[in-house]
């Protein structure tokens, strides 16, 4: 059966990189394995930052090759620029995303790049991609991070959005993904920023959506987004990656709840949800005192007859 909506687990990369526990690698391992699973077709499973800045996830390349036996899976890393790039086609991944800021001042302050900075920084990206085989080539992703506002800068234009959005895809970019990094989002500025990004670039280079429930909006805003046709919704096992001095603000929108809410309405994941709360025990007994976030993990699935 075709699947409606991919549902992308972030969690060992967003989740990961926004907690200070190591989880060891094995138990990585067992996690990403739960997951494939329960269903998942593609999952994030780290970053190629230098090790001394996220040695949280300073094993992806082992995680990699690891998710990579996984039968259908899609393998998915976050890489900073292009040395970043190089090394995940090294180690084989399938997908990877460059996050590019549209806020210049996070931008400059988290990857010290100018926006002309990081346009140049993806040419050189797609440049190398060109030279490589179909084989190896992976798909390669730009998330449009902070767009719906930034921490530092406050609101985002949109007109900027729309306008870097469009400079990316002509650099040879497969897909955009509109990011709310920060959590400010909400539903009406979703639709409206997406159909400005799909009248200047088409529908099928944005198909992704990546969104954080720090306000608690992120399930509103997941709805609106396949209400409008995004087909692909990243989220996080247990909404991991909450900042720890804000009890109960939690990181990227929960898995869990998500497949739910999809799947409640009659919409085909693929995702067991019996074997994903399989799997987010296993990460508790991980990462010991670390809060995981969830309703339905709360409330434990309804009966079904
Ligand atoms: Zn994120």
């Amino acid at each position: 059966m075709a699947i409606d909506i991919t549902i992308s687990e972030v969690g060992p990369r967003d989740g990961l990189q926004s907690i200070e526990q190591i989880m060891p690698t094995d138990a990585k391992q067992a996690w990403i394995a739960a997951q494939h699973a329960a269903g998942f077709t593609e999952i994030e499973v780290g970053s190629f930052v230098p090790p001394k800045l996220l040695p949280q996830l300073a094993d992806t390349a082992e995680i990699v090759s690891f998710a990579r036996t996984l039968n259908g899976l899609q393998v998915a890393v976050l890489v900073p620029n292009l040395e970043g790039l190089e090394r995940a086609v090294a180690a084989g991944a399938h997908r990877v995303t460059v996050p590019f800021s549209m806020s210049e001042t996070h931008s400059v302050r988290n990857v010290r790049k100018t926006h002309a900075g990081m346009l140049e920084e993806l040419a050189r990206c797609a440049t190398f991609l060109d030279t490589l085989t179909d084989e190896q080539r992976p798909v390669f992703g730009v998330a449009l991070a902070t767009a719906f506002g930034c921490t530092l800068e406050g609101p985002i234009p949109e007109d900027r959005v729309v306008r870097m959005a469009a400079r990316v895809v002509r650099l040879g970019v497969d897909e955009v993904v509109l990011a709310d990094t920060t959590g400010y989002g909400n539903p009406a500025q979703l639709k409206h920023l997406a159909t400005g990004i799909w009248g200047t670039c088409g529908k099928d280079r944005m198909t992704r959506i990546h969104l954080h429930n720090t306000r608690g909006q992120g399930l509103a805003n997941a709805l609106m987004a396949v209400e409008v046709g995004f087909t692909a919704l990243d989220a996080s096992l247990g909404g991991i990656g909450g900042c720890p001095f804000a009890p109960g603000a939690s990181g990227n929108i929960v898995t869990e709840d998500l497949a739910w809410l999809l799947e409640s309405m009659g919409l085909d994941t693929g995702i067991d949800l019996e074997k994903l709360l399989a799997a987010r025990a296993l990460v508790q007994e991980a990462l010991p005192g670390q809060p995981l976030f969830g309703f339905v993990a709360e409330a434990g699935l309804p009966k079904t007859g």
